[in-house]
C-alpha cells in the first residue's frame, strides 16, 4: 500500500525492511569493484531480453513485437547521467513494487548477515544473493526506471528513489516495451559518465551477453555461444572468460567439461566446476546453476531438475536441439527429453570425473576436499548413479598414510584372500579411531579398516551397502565374522594372551551382567576380537553404526532412544573382567556398580554415552572404595 499519493497519480512507497537493510549494505560497502553495478543491471536486462522471447513464443500478442532485442547504453558526461535501455519484458506496477520493493528470496535474518558478511569480504558476491539492483545505489544518488510490460494491456511507469526509506510510481506515456534505467551519478562515481569506462567494464564482465550491447550506438560485445563452438579452437582463457560471465565468478574454475554428443541426443554442453563451495562457508544451500538452451535460445535459467540434486555445485550451459521451444518452466521436468539429457550429462560428468581422478589424483583430491560432500549426497539420493559415484569416493584407512586417501577400489585390490567384507570405522579423527577399542581385532589380523570421520559417511556406507559385490560392514557391528586370529603380532612376536575365563565362567558372568544391565542392553556376549581392552558395545543391527546413533541423539533424541538396545562383548582374557567375576562372588553390590560402570565406559569409547549424570556419581563411589 503506497504512504502517499500525490499529484498526477504519483504514490509513495516504503521499501520493506529487509531492501532498506540491503541498501545500507550495498551503499556502505567498500567502494572497490564498484563497476560491477554495471554487470548487474546488463544481467538483469539479459534476463528481460530472455524472458521476453520465452514469452514471446508462448504469446500470439505482444507490445512492440517489432522492436530487436538488444541493450542500449547512453552516457551524459555533462548531465552526469547512465542509461540502460533494454527491450526486454519490462514490468507491470505490482511487478515494480514486487521486483523492486521487496526481496523475493529469503529477508531473513540469517540471510542478511550472510550477505553482509559477503558484500564486506567481496561485493562481487552481491549478484550471488538476488539483490544486484539495488548496486546501482553504490554509484547513483537517484535512480528511475522507466518500464512498459510486453502485455498488451499494460501502460508504461516510472519507479524513481534515493535509496533511502521509499520510492515513487507514476504513470507515465509514451515509452516503449522494456526497461530503461537512469542513473544519477554521484559525486564521486562521474566517471561512469564516461563511455569508455562503460566500454572496459563491459569488456570485462559481460563480453558473452547473448543480445547486443550498444554503447552511443557503438556495438561493444562479441557475442558467441562459446559452447557451439569447436573445442580446438577455444582458448583456456576464454573458457575461463565465459565462466566467469555465467558464474558470476571472479576467479578460475577449478574443472570444465565442454562436450557434444549426437546420440541419444543432440547436446552440446559446457559445465564448470567452481574453485570454491559456498555451501561449506555456509552460505547456505546453493542453487542450481546450469542453463537450458535450445539452439543457443535460452528456454530456462537454472531450472531444478535439469541435473540431479547433488550437481547443484555445477555452473554453465546445455543446449540440445531435440527440446521444443514452447516448453514452460513448470513443465520442464516432466519432459522426457530433459530426463534423457539429466541422463545423459550426468553420466559423462561422472565418467569426466573418474578420468581426472585417474589422470591427475592430486587435483581430484583437492576437488574431493571441496565438494566430496555433495558425492556423498549423491549416493544417498541419486539412486541411479550411485555406483559410479561410489567409485569417486575417497577415504582414509588403516592402510593410507596420515593424510592420504584412498578409494574403495584400492581398498578392493589389497583385500586379503578370501576376504569378503570391506570394513569401516568412524571417529572424529584417525588417533581417536587408532587408540580405541574398535580397531584391535582387525590390526591383529592385518584387516585394512576405511576410517570415516564424517557421521554422514556412516549413512553414505549403509545406503551403498556394498560395493563391487562386497559387503560394506562397520566394524562396530555385532555380526562380524572375522578370520581365525591371527598368534603372532605385527612385528612377528609371539602375542600375549593373558589367561582367560573357563566356558562356564563367562556363561554365568554375561549372564549375570545381562541382568544388572536388564534395560540397557540388548545382550552381553564374549567377544572374539577383543585384545587389550575389557569390553566395547556393538549394534545389533547392520544398517545402523554407532556414529548414525550419535546423530540421532543430537537430531532426535526421542527417536534414537527407540534404537534397538547395544549389545556388549566382554573380553574373557582381561584382567578387569577376570577380577570382575570374582567380585562378584566377595561383593555382589559393588560388582554390580563396577559391571555398571564398564558398559558406561564402553559407551564413551562408542562416543554414545548421552547421558554422564549417573556415571559421574557412580565413579565417585569407585573412586571412594579405592582411596579408603
Ligand atoms: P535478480 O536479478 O537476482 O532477481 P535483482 O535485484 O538484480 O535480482 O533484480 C530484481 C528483480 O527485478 C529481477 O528478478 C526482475 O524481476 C526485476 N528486474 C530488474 N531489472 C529488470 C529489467 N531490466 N527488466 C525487467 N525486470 C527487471
Ligand atoms: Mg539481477
Amino acid at each position: 500500500m503506497p504512504i502517499d499519493v500525490g499529484v498526477k497519480g504519483v504514490e509513495t512507497y516504503q521499501f520493506q525492511a529487509e531492501v532498506k537493510k540491503v541498501l545500507d549494505i550495498v551503499i556502505h560497502s567498500l567502494y572497490t569493484d564498484r563497476e560491477i553495478f554495471i554487470r548487474e543491471l546488463i544481467s538483469n536486462a539479459v534476463d528481460a531480453l530472455e524472458k521476453f522471447r520465452h514469452e514471446s513464443l508462448l504469446h500470439k500478442e505482444v507490445f512492440d513485437g517489432h522492436l530487436s532485442l538488444e541493450i542500449l547504453i547512453n552516457t551524459d558526461e555533462k548531465a552526469h547521467t547512465l542509461t540502460i535501455i533494454d527491450t526486454g519484458i519490462g514490468m507491470t506496477h505490482d511487478e515494480l513494487i514486487t521486483n523492486l520493493g521487496s526481496i523475493a528470496h529469503s529477508g531473513s535474518q540469517q540471510f542478511l548477515a550472510q550477505l553482509a558478511e559477503a558484500a564486506r569480504q567481496d561485493i562481487n558476491l552481491i549478484g550471488q544473493f538476488g539483490v544486484g539492483f539495488y548496486s546501482a545505489f553504490m554509484v547513483a544518488d537517484r535512480v528511475r526506471v522507466q518500464t512498459r510490460s510486453f502485455r498488451p494491456e499494460e501502460r508504461g511507469w516510472e519507479w524513481v528513489s534515493d535509496g533511502s526509506g521509499t520510492y515513487t510510481i507514476a504513470p507515465m506515456d509514451g515509452l516503449r516495451r522494456g526497461t530503461k534505467i537512469i542513473l544519477e551519478l554521484k559525486e564521486n562515481a562521474y566517471e561512469f559518465a564516461d563511455p569508455e569506462v562503460i566500454k572496459r567494464a563491459i569488456k570485462r564482465y559481460s563480453n558473452f551477453v547473448p543480445f547486443p550491447i550498444l554503447v552511443r550506438g557503438e556495438r561493444v560485445n562479441t557475442i558467441q555461444a562459446i559452447w557451439t563452438r569447436n573445442k580446438s579452437e577455444i582458448k583456456d582463457e576464454e573458457y575461463t572468460e565465459f565462466y566467469k560471465f555465467i558464474a558470476n565468478a571472479f576467479d578460475e574454475p577449478l574443472y570444465f567439461l565442454h562436450f557434444s554428443a549426437d546420440a541419444p541426443l543432440a547436446i552440446k554442453a559446457l559445465l564448470f566446476v567452481p574453485k570454491e563451495n559456498l555451501e561449506r562457508f555456509g552460505f547456505g544451500r546453493m542453487e542450481p546453476g546450469v542453463d537450458l538452451y535450445c539452439r543457443k535460445v535460452l528456454i530456462a535459467k537454472h531450472p531444478e531438475g535439469l541435473l540431479p540434486e547433488w550437481m547443484r555445485f555445477l555452473r554453465g550451459v546445455i543446449d540440445s536441439e531435440d527440446l521444443p521451444l514452447n516448453i514452460s518452466r513448470e513443465t520442464l521436468q516432466d519432459n522426457t527429453i530433459v530426463r534423457k539429457i539429466n541422463q545423459v550429462i550426468s553420466s559423462r560428468f561422472l565418467k569426466f570425473l573418474e578420468d581426472e581422478a585417474r589422470d591427475n589424483p592430486e587435483k581430484f583430491n583437492n576437488f574431493w576436499n571441496t565438494f566430496g560432500i555433495f558425492l556423498k549426497e549423491g549416493t544417498v539420493n541419486d539412486f541411479q548413479h550411485q555406483k559410479e559415484i561410489a567409485r569417486l569416493l575417497r577415504f582414509e584407512s588403516s592402510k593410507t598414510e596420515p593424510g592420504k586417501l584412498t578409494s574403495l577400489a584400492e581398498y578392493v585390490e589389497r583385500m586379503k584372500e578370501g576376504q569378503k567384507v570391506i570394513y569401516y570405522l568412524n571417529g572424529p579423527s584417525r588417533e581417536i579411531i587408532e587408540s580405541g577399542p574398535y580397531l584391535e581385532a582387525f590390526r591383529n589380523r592385518d584387516l585394512e579398516v576405511i576410517y570415516t570421520h564424517d557421521p554422514i559417511d556412516d549413512f553414505v556406507m549403509s545406503n551403498l551397502h556394498e560395493f563391487e559385490g562386497k559387503k560394506l560392514l562397520s566394524a562396530d557391528q555385532a555380526d562380524l565374522e572375522l578370520p581365525e586370529e591371527k598368534k603372532e603380532g605385527a612385528k612377528g612376536e609371539e602375542v600375549k594372551i593373558g589367561e582367560s575365563l573357563s566356558p562356564d565362567q563367562i556363561k554365568s558372568l554375561t549372564a549375570w551382567l545381562k541382568e544388572i544391565l536388564a534395560n540397557r542392553v540388548k545382550d552381553v556376549v564374549e567377544s572374539h576380537r577383543l585384545v587389550d581392552s575389557p569390553a566395547i558395545v556393538v549394534n545389533p543391527d547392520s544398517g545402523l553404526s554407532s556414529a548414525m546413533r550419535r546423530v540421532m541423539q543430537v537430531v532426535d533424541k526421542k527417536l534414537s532412544q527407540e534404537l534397538p538396545h547395544l549389545t556388549m562383548e566382554i573380553n574373557p582374557r582381561h584382567p578387569l573382567i577376570r577380577g570382575l567375576d570374582r567380585l562378584r562372588a566377595q561383593d555382589p553390590e559393588f560388582a554390580k556398580i563396577v559391571g555398571e560402570q564398564i558398559f558406561d565406559n564402553a559407551l564413551i569409547a562408542a562416543g554414545l554415552l548421552a547421558e554422564p549424570r549417573n556415571m559421574v556419581d557412580r565413579m565417585y563411589r569407585i573412586l571412594e572404595r579405592v582411596t579408603q
